[in-house]
């Protein structure tokens, strides 16, 4: 049976690192680290991640920046708040809540952020230094990186070995596959044209899953003893449920625990260090700004 990797709790003591060493900050140049999160519209999917980004904020004693902006804001205006947010020498770190609305281009508001901002990860500039060897980027995209956290926490060694990624988005897959090729593993992607991926993936000794497909990978397609993060968070009609439907991943877990050496759940496995590595971004950005202008 493989060990669960249970990332609510590793997410609640790589916070209370994040609570100590803000704490450390404050006392020493008399600042904490500051978020700013920008939400246009009201979607209420993302009215409930902003909430939930905004009281770890709190929890952490982080202080957020909350910048609700209307459905109709024009592109114009939202990127005249950027600009005023990258200047803003109590912000560390700006998130622009995802999607926009259709009549704003995401890409030139989210290259509009300043570069020692970018908690995200996503600026063209960063995810350009996490391909290319012996560079570093400033930030390393929260999902992707909860990945990383999670092996390297649960004493997964990832140099030598053999990782497959499924999928290949600007987010998630991507990335992913450039950071475990910078911790030294063999590294190969399955994506949506991949033919057979069952027999790429049984090769694996690490599987990051990130399709959005759910329980697409069978426990018959794992490596005996591999660490196995499911990324995937893909909700399933279940009449028994009051909401009727629940969260499963892109693994099917029943099967897979029985044959993994590792396996991280959905819900409770990647979802909830996401936010985490968010807020470790904003730290790291404070620090960097507190020692250069000290
Ligand atoms: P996406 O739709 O942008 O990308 C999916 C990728 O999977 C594509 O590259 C596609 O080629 C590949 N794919 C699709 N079907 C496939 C198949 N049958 N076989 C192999 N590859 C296939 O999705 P995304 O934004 O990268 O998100 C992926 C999943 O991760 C979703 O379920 C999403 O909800 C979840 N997610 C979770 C978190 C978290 O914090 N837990 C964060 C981001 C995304």
């Amino acid at each position: 049976m493989a060990t669960v990797i249970d990332g609510k709790a590793v997410a609640q003591t790589i916070r209370s690192e994040i609570a100590e060493e803000v704490r450390a900050l404050s006392q020493k140049y008399g600042k904490v680290p500051g978020l700013a999160v920008v939400i246009v519209g009201n979607r209420k999917d993302s009215q409930s991640y902003v909430g939930m980004k905004r009281k770890a904020c709190a929890e952490l004693g982080i202080k957020s920046f909350d910048i609700d902006l209307p459905e109709q804001v024009s592109e114009s205006d939202l990127i005249k708040q950027v600009h005023q947010l990258n200047v803003n020498p109590d912000v560390h770190g700006i998130l622009v809540q995802l999607p926009l609305p259709k009549h704003i281009n995401e890409e030139k508001v989210l290259s509009e952020i300043s570069l020692g901002k970018d908690v995200d990860g996503f600026h063209p500039l960063n995810i350009g230094k996490l391909a290319m060897k012996d560079r570093d980027p400033l930030f390393l995209p929260c999902t992707p990186k909860a990945c990383i956290e999670l092996l390297s926490r649960s004493g997964v060694s990832i140099k030598g070995k053999k990782a497959v990624v499924v999928g290949r988005s600007n987010i998630v897959g991507l990335p992913a596959s450039l950071l475990l090729l910078k911790a030294d593993a063999t590294v190969t992607i399955v994506h949506s044209r991949t033919t057979q991926p069952e027999s790429i993936i049984r090769e694996a000794d690490i599987v990051i899953a990130a399709a959005g497909q759910p329980m697409m990978i069978k426990g018959s397609w794992i490596k005996p003893g591999a660490a196995v993060i499911d990324v995937g968070t893909n909700a399933v009609d279940d009449p028994t449920k009051k909401s009727g439907y629940r969260l499963v991943g892109d693994v099917d877990f029943e099967e897979a625990s029985k044959v993994a050496g590792w396996i991280t759940p959905v819900p409770g496995g990647v979802g909830p260090m996401t936010v985490t590595m968010l807020l470790h971004n904003t730290l790291e950005g404070a620090k960097r700004c507190f020692e250069k202008n000290h």
